[in-house]
């Protein structure tokens, strides 16, 4: 991508302004660019910043604004860069803000159960610092290594949607630094809220285009008594998939269930090296419940797998150990990993209204059959949201003919009445199918209030939408 006219140049004098706000030290000008370059997301280009700027406070990111918004450069917000969208790649040259140096957890408290955390700290230290004060973080969005900055401007879901939602469930506040260099505080220490417009909702999933996340508040909950996984094989997808309804119907509410297929289990066999239970079989729900104590799961794991049974379920295995629970765990984990290592094209994030995922996944089937390119299918089937790797078989299939089915994909999915992206955000991969979901009034709107934030238009430019 070219960089703009609009945007500056960087300069000695901004180069001695920055110096003078973050310290020498904290601005890179050489080869460790190269490790901000690019995300996780698959075919993702690479561009190299002009800057990495690593604030380690919020006066000193309001610092870094205030002359980056003067001298019109843009900046790229980064946490841990596992985004699977192209988010935080500067393709517009400028600072890469890095986060990293911001990332400690500021206050775990317990008569309110909200942990106040900065924005590098990751999915695995907030889990550890909130389990030492013997409460919760429940949300689990894939990768322990992400930055809880990443999920808020992503609004990154997961496996434990079912039950408890997506980020934007857990954030009580924010604070944030706009590009002038204002602090803006939302929201609080409190659950109920009616005061003016929710800043802190506008802001979550924002990718980095609004504002910079500097301070984040969570909410706590309490450990449930115990979980356990039932991993359920099924004859077709559709006999899986259609298990689902009919398991919340009953009142149950897993805290997430997960569909791989055949060949996603495969994939993973191979890249561990460790054998799947009862991998034979067509498709596979991955179901994991909480309960209080044994006695509940046991008669939440039997309703269940009454359930199963009747949609013609060959089994359930419930592994009983936590090795067991660990090693079916990362089947699914390592889904991403073991489809990247085996090359992929591309994956989408299509969310559908889950009774329609059957119907979802045969469309898409239709359409990788058409185009002749293997799809590897894997998702979260308590939620409709379903990721379909477009493999890489080796044939050469070029990039263009990927992108026309990952449109028609999305197409498929738009037209069940579901969207774009369940979690993984738009970034520059996916921008281009924002007008799938939104009408023009829509998206005219959305760039009316990132004018409101950022008139410069110096966050994230060319990311979620183009400015015209
Ligand atoms: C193996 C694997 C599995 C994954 N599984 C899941 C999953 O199950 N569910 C899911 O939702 N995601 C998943 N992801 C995607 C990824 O982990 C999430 O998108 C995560 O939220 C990104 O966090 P990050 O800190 O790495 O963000 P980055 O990649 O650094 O940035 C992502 C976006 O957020 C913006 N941003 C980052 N920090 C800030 C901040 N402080 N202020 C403002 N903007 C900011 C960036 O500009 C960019 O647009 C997975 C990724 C991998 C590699």
């Amino acid at each position: 991508m070219e960089k703009q006219s609009r945007y500056g140049e960087v300069t000695e004098a901004l180069m001695a302004g920055l110096t003078g706000v973050v310290g020498e030290s904290n601005i890179l000008t050489g080869d460790e660019r190269e490790n901000y370059s690019r995300d996780e997301a698959p075919g993702s280009d690479r561009a190299i910043p002009d800057l990495v700027v690593k604030p380690g406070n919020s006066q000193e990111v309001a610092g870094v604004l205030r002359l980056a918004n003067e001298a019109r450069i843009p900046v790229i917000v980064r946490g841990a860069g596992t985004g699977l969208a192209g988010g935080a790649v500067a393709f517009y040259g400028g600072i890469v803000l890095s986060m990293e140096r911001m990332n400690r957890i500021l206050e775990i408290d317990r008569l309110n159960f909200v942990a106040t955390v900065e924005p590098a700290v990751t999915l695995e230290e907030l889990y550890q610092a909130v389990e030492e004060c013997g409460l919760y973080y429940p949300l689990y969005p894939g990768e322990k290594s992400a930055a809880v900055g990443g999920n808020v401007a992503t609004n990154a879901g997961g496996m434990r949607a079912v039950k408890y939602g997506v980020t934007r469930h857990f954030v009580l506040g924010l604070e944030v630094v706009l590009p002038t260099g204002e602090i803006i505080e939302t929201g609080g220490k409190f659950v109920k809220c009616s005061t003016g417009y929710d800043l802190t909702q506008l802001l979550i999933g924002s990718e980095g285009t609004l504002a910079v996340i500097t301070r984040v508040m969570l909410r706590l909950t309490t450990r449930p008594g115990q979980t356990e996984i039932l991993f359920v094989p099924f004859h077709s997808l559709h006999e899986a998939i259609e298990s689902v309804p009919d398991i919340l119907a009953r009142g149950i509410i897993p805290v997430g269930i997960e569909f791989m297929q055949k060949d996603a289990i495969r994939l993973v066999e191979e890249f561990t090296g460790k054998e799947i239970p009862l991998h034979d079989h067509e498709a596979f729900l991955l179901i994991i419940v909480e309960g209080t104590d044994s006695d509940e799961i046991h008669r939440i794991s039997n309703d269940i797998s009454e359930v199963c049974l009747s949609h013609g379920a060959v089994d359930v295995y419930i592994p009983g150990s936590e090795r067991a629970r660990r090693n079916l765990m990362e089947a699914r984990e390592k889904f991403y990993p073991a489809a990247v290592h085996f090359g992929i094209l591309d994956i989408t994030d299509v969310v559908v209204p889950r009774s329609r995922i059957a119907d979802f996944m045969a469309g898409a089937r239709k359409a990788g059959e058409e185009f002749g390119i293997p799809l590897v299918a894997c998702g979260h089937a308590g939620d409709g949201n379903v990721h379909l790797c477009l493999m890489d078989d080796g044939s050469g299939t070029p990039p263009e003919k990927a992108k026309e089915l990952l449109t028609r994909i999305i197409e498929v999915g738009v037209s069940m009445g579901g969207t774009v992206s369940g979690e993984h955000g738009l970034g520059s991969i996916k921008k281009e199918y924002l007008a799938l979901a939104y009408d023009e009034s829509g998206i005219d709107l959305m760039r009316r209030i990132k004018r409101a934030f950022d008139p410069n238009n110096i966050m994230n430019p060319g990311k979620v939408f183009d400015m015209e």
